[in-house]
């Protein structure tokens, strides 16, 4: 727990100077909804997730964009692109036990590498054509997303024709022609690819992937469901706030009491560490 508060303070100490130098990235999460109204299914974008509360389902709790998510088809089954090396497949399953601690249950079951590369679809929506949900480095952000160079990653999702709170697929798909993604800790960024912390990346992505809108630095700063993260050598956002924990056991529940409660405990003693750390900034 010692070196835990150690890292926290050189990551908010650092923050402040990230934030002169401009180091803020926004994610550009997104969702479609297939109509099955004739032969052709209609893709209807929907508002984006950034803003949180205005285009929820009544009856859903804040910061949540389906309120079933995958209840009904756990675990969720997920492949990564064969050009993600296996060191940084191992920092998104991390991600993954994150999510996992909070709910007291298996939530992802690894189907290993997929031959597919991001560079194999070349309009965002893509992916979601086949049954695999996938990860996939994107060398040509722009042209196969649409998306601007800015954004780190972006999750898409296909919710239930029949059931529109609950999701059917997703996937994430990683800006790599202007990010390097990785351990920030121990590695640097690459000429004008900056280091992203990919932990702290996919407890973002899969928090979209899960359920979870964006959530305001206003409403809770120290959510991982913030729209923007810090990023560069040494900045991370790894771990979950109290209100992510609600948020996500809003859907899933909780299974086993043992795990959730180790979690929280971990919790409680970095929150001490993190309102120290903030004072000084
Ligand atoms: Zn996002």
């Amino acid at each position: 727990m010692k070196q835990r508060s150690l890292v926290m303070a050189y990551v908010f100490a650092t923050s402040s100077v990230s934030t002169l130098m401009g180091g803020f990235v926004a994610c550009g999460a997104q969702s479609y909804r297939i109509s099955v109204h004739g032969e052709t299914a209609d893709k209807i974008d929907r508002p984006n997730t950034q803003s949180s509360g205005s285009n929820l389902s009544s009856g859903s709790l804040p910061g949540v964009h389906s309120a079933s998510g995958w209840k009904r088809s756990l675990p969720i089954r997920f492949v990564t692109s064969d050009e993600i090396e296996s060191a940084v497949v191992k920092q998104l399953q991390t991600a993954m036990k994150t999510w996992e601690m909070a709910v007291g249950k298996p939530l992802f079951a690894y189907d290993g590498v997929e031959a597919k590369k991001g560079a194999d679809f070349r309009q965002l929506y893509e992916p979601l054509s086949d049954s695999k949900n996938g990860n996939y480095f994107d060398h040509n952000w722009f042209g196969a997303t649409g998306k601007p160079n800015s954004v780190l990653a972006t999750t898409i999702w296909e919710n239930s024709p029949q059931e529109s709170s609950s999701i059917t697929k997703a996937d994430i798909r990683y800006n790599a022609e202007f990010y390097v993604f990785g351990n920030s800790l121990d590695e640097f960024s690459e000429g004008k690819r900056t280091i992203v912390d990919m932990e702290s990346l996919a407890v973002h992505e899969l928090g979209h992937l899960l359920g979870l809108t964006h959530v305001k630095e206003t409403e809770d700063r120290f959510s991982v469901m913030n729209p923007s993260l810090f990023i560069g050598e040494g900045m991370i956002t790894r771990r979950l706030s109290k209100g992510d924990i609600v948020r996500i056991r809003s859907i899933y529940g909780i299974g086993d009491p043992t795990l959730a409660q180790a979690l929280e405990k971990a919790d409680d003693a970095a929150d001490g560490a993190d309102s120290a750390d903030q004072t000084r900034m």
